[in-house]
């Protein structure tokens, strides 16, 4: 059946998946107590909540009670950040996502140490250059929303007082993340970028003792062990577990699959759009698979994007923000480049003919803005 708008807008939110639907509206049935009332309603709920945490916390080879909902990584980023205490200074660069970058601004202008250090040309941090002997806090994305670039971690050598903070709303289910492989210490993670319902995230920590340097920023309640007060959504819990499972389960497969279809994707255009540009690293192999993040020379991607915007929907950065990309100004240096900038995001769900369709609208209309 012919779709009346393809979706390549997969790293702004994404189709939930069918089997973690139906984990959800079973769960939605089940749990009608409050997870903390003390009956029989509650406990159900409680255990449906507690079997999710404790699943959730051994994908990423930590203890249950490290795991603390949210209700995306927008508020687990800035709990990160904001609940962390007083004594930590933070260091980031400009190119994470607005709901570090602002959450940081906050700070600084509340009299906090913070430093956005300089990316390379592809968007790449060198961490390892990075000295630090106060207690520091190091917030930088798994992989960029934007761009596609990775932060690897895996060689990072980090100084002892500080703890790594990323965002990896992006990279869930497309390049491995755990506690046990990588020198992470708070993971920030978001549902609706993995097949699962919009409203629900986490905010994981290695240990009780990296957690117990942090606070609550929302006022009362007691819930997720008093760091995160408000009823919990166990349904949604329950199918961020579910989403989580899959992701983790199917992940090379997907990451082979979606870096296959990114390429081809970007062959097709290049054929036919001659100066088009590659924006992030180069090397695919080095890229957030199934993310293709363009310049179209010589027009304002915006108007593409809104002459498409029945056809095919893509976008010109991150959804959160209206005015021009704030990370493709600060990689691309180059005010027509940075006009042309355009985001295109494939899923599991995109199929060939999708991206075949798509890229032959796209090419129609870009020749007509010239
Ligand atoms: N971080 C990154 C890297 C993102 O791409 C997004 C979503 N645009 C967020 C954080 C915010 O996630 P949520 O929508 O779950 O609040």
């Amino acid at each position: 059946m012919k779709k009346a708008c393809i979706f390549l807008d997969n790293n702004s939110s994404t189709q939930v998946d069918p089997r973690v639907l139906e984990v959800y509206l079973s769960t939605i049935k089940e749990s009608i107590g409050n997870s903390s009332s003390k009956h029989f309603y509650g406990w159900k709920s409680e255990s449906l909540l507690e079997i999710a945490r404790e699943n959730i916390a051994k994908l990423f080879n930590t203890s249950a009670e490290c795991v603390t909902f949210t209700s995306g990584a927008t508020e687990s980023n800035n709990l990160a950040l904001l609940g962390l205490s007083e004594e930590f200074s933070f260091v980031s660069s400009r190119i994470e996502h607005s709901s570090i970058y602002e959450p940081l601004n906050h700070l600084y202008q509340e009299g906090r140490n913070v430093d956005f250090i300089k990316t390379n040309k592809e968007g790449r941090v060198e961490l390892n250059l990075l000295k630090t002997s106060s207690p520091t806090l190091l917030t930088f994305h798994h992989a960029n929303n934007e761009i596609g670039v990775v932060e690897d971690f895996i060689n990072f050598k980090k100084s002892p007082n500080t703890l790594l903070h990323t965002d990896a709303s992006q990279s869930i289910g497309k390049l491995p993340l755990s506690f046990a492989s990588h020198p992470v210490d708070i993971i920030s993670i978001s549902g609706h970028k993995i097949h699962a319902p919009k409203g629900i995230g986490a905010l994981i920590f290695r240990s009780k003792k990296v957690k117990s340097k942090f606070s609550p920023i929302l006022f009362g309640g007691f819930h997720n062990d008093d760091l995160r007060p408000g009823t919990i959504p166990v349904a949604l819990c329950v199918a961020l577990e579910k989403a989580l499972e899959i992701a983790f389960s199917e992940m090379e497969e997907t990451s082979f699959i979606l870096s296959e279809k990114t390429v081809n994707f970007f062959t097709k255009l290049s054929q036919s759009i001659p100066g088009l540009i590659l924006v992030g690293p180069q090397d695919f192999s080095k890229r957030l698979p199934g993310l293709l993040s363009l310049s179209f020379p010589n027009i304002n991607s915006a108007q593409l994007i809104s002459n498409l915007a029945n056809k095919v929907a893509f976008s010109a950065g991150a959804a959160c923000k209206l005015e021009k990309s704030r990370v493709a100004t600060e990689v691309l240096n180059d005010e027509n480049l940075i006009r042309g900038f355009s985001r295109f995001g494939i899923s599991k769900f995109t199929s060939e003919e999708d991206l075949e369709l798509a890229s032959s609208v796209i090419v129609e209309n870009y020749r007509k803005l010239l």
